[in-house]
Order: structure tokens, then C-alpha cells, then sequence
């Protein structure tokens, strides 16, 4: 076997797609569900095609760096107008992204060309610090705010995939504040990115994590433009050299169970006020729901107490 990383012969080893630490941190969510190949299985998603030095010594700084950021801020849920404020290592938070990403397309023998030396090298070598201009991250907070409770839809913590469908325009076309009649859009509008190779989401409980990655001789201008884009039409915060980020909700009932779609601002905004004139947000449902979340939070414990990693 040649090694996905260091290109050399030698046997695979197992290696997590999601660094074994992070699920660790999640012990109760014990199953894996794979829509893609229509599958759920006990077992941890691994890739097999790297070699014991990669796997074990060179890459492995990367999964140490994410399981304790996660761990720091995101194995708690938040509120629906809460913020977070925090500090992160930039080219860090690009390795774990692009590692994790890497792994999942090899599994899924998808195009991998991204990957080129360049990018090995930057993820195999922990002194090479500098943060790639051609990768853009978005983060956000996911909160809950649906009337549904996350484990109606299988407890789903830890999800990933590429392709997320960014709209350019809000789901709801609009709000008849008199009658309550509420318009959709005829058809989803998608917004396009020139020069974007491939993006990927991550939801690390609550954390949402949108990764896009630009082709290595995309030009500066384009690159602002997008970028210009991104950090205007979504509800996420884009990270950055400072190290420092402020993290608003990115997420609404529309999108909370749905982590590929990524909506606008104001459609966020415009799901909310249906949320709210349905009554999801006021005290009397807040206290339903928080009810139930403490019942399912003892289901968990007893879960992650069945299921030790
Ligand atoms: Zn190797």
C-alpha cells in the first residue's frame, strides 16, 4: 500500500476520519450512520491507507490540537442568542479541517487532487505554521431551535460531508404579518464561488465548521470577492490570523437537522420569526423542551456508560 500522506510503501494502519479524541468526547453517540452507502454500523469510521509513522507520530499532533478544542468550548450546547467568544490557533484549526476532509473523500473515493504535496507537507509537518491563503473558514454556533429534539433524527453530534449547498437568497420568499401566510421561494437559489475547488461542513456537536477550499492560483481579487460574500450573506463568523473569533447561531429550525444547508442571513432571520410566531421560542415550549432535554440527557449518560470507548 502507498500512504495517502507521505507517499511511501509500507502497511495501513488505522486511521480515524475523525480524530478517535473527538469521539471520544462523545461516547454516547456509539453509532455511525452513513446515508451515502445507506448503512449504520457500530464501529468507528477509519480510512486504512496510511502508513504506522504517519498515522501514529507525524500527523498526530493534528487530532491532539482538535479533540482539545472541541473539548474547551463545544461538548456543551448553547442558547438561541447566545454568542461565544474563542481563541484558536489558525493554521490548526486549517490542518484538522483539512485532515479530517482528506480522510472522509479517500473513504469515499471521491477527487482528491487538492491534496498535493504542498498540502501534505503543510499537515505532515507541525513547524510549518503558516496559514494557507486558499483555504476560508466559517464557524458558527448550531443551536437547536426547532421543535424538534436532536435525538429524533438519530443524535447526530458528530456529522461531515462536502458539497454544502450555500443559497444566495433566503428559502422565504415572505411574511404576511396580518394573516400569518407564509410565502417560499419558488426554487432554492445557490450561490456559485469561482475558483472553488471543494467545500466541506463539520458539526462537532455545537460547533458548525464550513470549510472552502480555493484553487492554489485563484487571484487576490477573486479570492476578496468571495470571501467578501461569505462574510456578509452568513450568520457565521470567519476565522482568521487574530486567533480570535466571536461566534453568533448559525443555525435555524430550517437548518439545525440539515447541516448541508447553508442559508442566508435574513432567512435565517425569516425562519426565526416563524419560529417565534409559532411559539417555539416562548417560556411555556422553552420549559417543554428543556424538560425533555433533561430526560434525554440521563438516556445519554446511561448510553455512554453501555458504550465506553
Ligand atoms: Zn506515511
Amino acid at each position: 500500500m502507498i500512504c495517502a500522506y507521505c507517499g511511501k510503501e509500507a502497511k495501513g494502519t488505522k486511521e480515524h476520519i475523525i480524530s478517535s479524541g473527538i469521539l471520544g468526547l462523545f461516547p454516547e453517540c456509539y453509532v455511525t450512520i452513513d446515508s451515502e452507502r445507506k448503512a449504520v454500523h457500530q464501529g468507528d469510521p477509519l480510512v486504512k491507507d496510511v502508513c504506522a509513522d504517519c498515522n501514529n507520530n507525524r500527523i498526530s499532533y493534528i487530532d491532539s490540537y482538535a479533540k482539545n478544542f472541541i473539548k474547551k468550548y463545544f461538548t456543551v450546547k448553547y442558547e438561541k442568542d447566545d454568542t461565544l467568544a474563542v481563541d484558536y490557533d489558525y493554521a490548526m484549526i486549517q490542518k484538522m479541517s483539512l485532515k479530517f476532509a482528506f480522510n472522509d473523500l479517500r473513504v469515499r473515493k471521491k477527487d482528491v487532487s487538492f491534496f498535493d504535496d504542498g498540502i501534505k507537507d503543510f499537515l505532515l509537518h507541525e513547524e510549518n505554521n503558516e496559514p494557507l491563503k486558499n483555504i476560508t473558514l466559517l464557524a458558527g454556533l448550531a443551536v437547536n431551535t426547532s421543535p424538534a429534539p436532536d435525538f429524533m433524527f438519530g443524535n447526530r453530534k458528530l456529522r461531515w460531508g462536502d458539497s454544502p449547498l450555500f443559497l444566495s437568497n433566503s428559502i422565504i420568499l415572505n411574511i404576511d404579518y396580518n394573516t400569518g401566510h407564509i410565502a417560499l421561494r419558488e426554487k432554492m437559489e445557490k450561490q456559485e464561488f469561482e475558483n472553488c475547488a471543494f467545500a466541506f461542513v463539520f458539526r462537532f456537536n455545537s460547533l458548525q465548521l464550513l470549510m472552502l477550499c480555493w484553487d492554489k492560483n485563484i487571484e487576490d481579487d477573486i479570492l476578496e470577492k468571495n470571501n467578501t460574500i461569505l462574510r456578509i450573506q452568513y450568520p457565521y463568523a470567519m476565522m482568521d490570523n487574530t486567533g480570535h473569533s466571536v461566534l453568533p447561531r448559525c443555525t435555524s429550525e430550517a437548518t439545525y437537522h440539515n447541516e448541508k444547508l447553508i442559508d442566508v442571513t435574513w432567512g435565517q432571520g425569516l425562519m426565526d420569526e416563524i419560529s417565534y410566531m409559532r411559539g417555539t421560542f416562548s417560556d411555556q415550549s422553552q420549559e417543554f423542551f428543556a424538560k425533555i432535554q433533561e430526560e434525554w440527557d440521563k438516556e445519554e449518560k446511561k448510553l455512554a456508560k453501555k458504550h465506553p470507548r
